[in-house]
C-alpha cells in the first residue's frame, strides 16, 4: 500500500478535477472506454500532436474497427494507414500486439497493468493509460507531461531514477478510489501539463492548482 495522501495532494486533486470539468478538451478518445479504442489512441499519442491523432484516430478505427480486424490485416497495409504520423515502430507494435491478443486472449485486452506492460510496444505508461482510461482503474500513467507537473508541484529537486520513482509514487497518491473519479483525474492532470503546465512555460497564475504545487506558490510570492 501506497503511503497516503496529504491534504494538499487532496486538494490538488479536487481543484484539478473541478478545473478538467470545466475546462478539458472534448477529444474522440475521451468519448470511449473501449479498450481497443484507447489503445490505438494511446499509441498514436507517444510523441505525436494531439491535433495530428485527431486525424488519423477516426481514419484508423474506420479501416480496423475492432482488434480482430487489425489482427487480421496485412503489415504492408498497417503501415500504409499509419502513413504520415511517423514512427512507424509504433504501427508494427500495434499490429504485433493485436495478433497477440487475438490468438492468446481471445481479443480481450488483459485488465491488469502487469499484464498489459508484457504485450508488444506497451510500456509502464501505457499500461497505466489503458488500465485508467479503459478500465477506470486508480492507477497512475506519468508521461513527459505528467511527470513535469508532479514534479513541479511537488518534487521539484526530482531527478534521475530516484526522482522518477518519486514520480510514479506520488501519481499513485494522487490518485481518487476508482471509477469514473480516477479516469477524471488522470485526464485532468494530462491535460493540465498539455494546456497550462507545458515545458515551454509554466503559466501558475491561470493555473487550478497554483495555491497547492510548491512552484506556482513560489511564483505567487514572487
Ligand atoms: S502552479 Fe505552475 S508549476 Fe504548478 S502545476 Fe500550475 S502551472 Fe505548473
Amino acid at each position: 500500500m501506497p503511503p497516503k495522501s496529504t491534504p494538499e495532494m487532496l486538494a490538488f486533486r479536487r481543484r484539478l478535477t473541478a478545473w478538467f470539468r470545466r475546462r478539458g478538451r472534448d477529444l474522440p478518445w475521451r468519448r470511449t472506454r473501449d479498450p481497443y479504442q484507447v489503445l490505438v489512441s494511446e499509441f498514436m499519442l507517444q510523441q505525436t500532436q494531439v491535433s495530428r491523432v485527431e486525424v488519423y484516430y477516426p481514419r484508423f478505427l474506420a479501416r480496423y474497427p475492432t482488434i480482430h480486424d487489425l489482427a487480421a490485416a496485412e503489415p504492408a497495409h498497417v503501415q500504409e494507414v499509419w502513413q504520415g504520423l511517423g514512427y512507424y515502430r509504433r504501427a508494427a507494435n500495434l499490429h504485433r500486439l493485436a495478433q497477440v491478443v487475438v490468438a492468446e486472449r481471445a481479443g480481450l485486452l488483459p485488465v491488469d497493468v502487469d499484464e498489459l506492460r508484457s504485450l508488444p510496444g506497451v510500456g509502464r505508461y501505457t499500461a497505466g493509460a489503458v488500465a485508467t482510461f479503459a478500465y477506470e482503474q486508480a492507477t497512475p500513467a506519468v508521461d513527459t507531461n505528467v511527470g513535469r507537473v508532479i514534479r513541479r508541484a511537488f518534487h521539484p529537486k526530482a531527478k534521475g531514477s530516484a526522482g522518477e520513482k518519486k514520480l510514479w509514487t506520488t501519481g499513485l497518491r494522487l490518485q481518487p478510489r476508482a471509477g469514473n473519479a480516477a479516469w477524471t483525474f488522470n485526464q485532468a492532470i494530462m491535460e493540465l501539463g498539455a494546456m497550462v503546465c507545458t515545458a515551454r512555460i509554466a503559466h501558475c497564475p491561470r493555473c487550478p492548482v497554483k495555491s497547492v504545487c510548491a512552484m506556482g506558490k513560489k511564483v505567487l510570492r514572487a
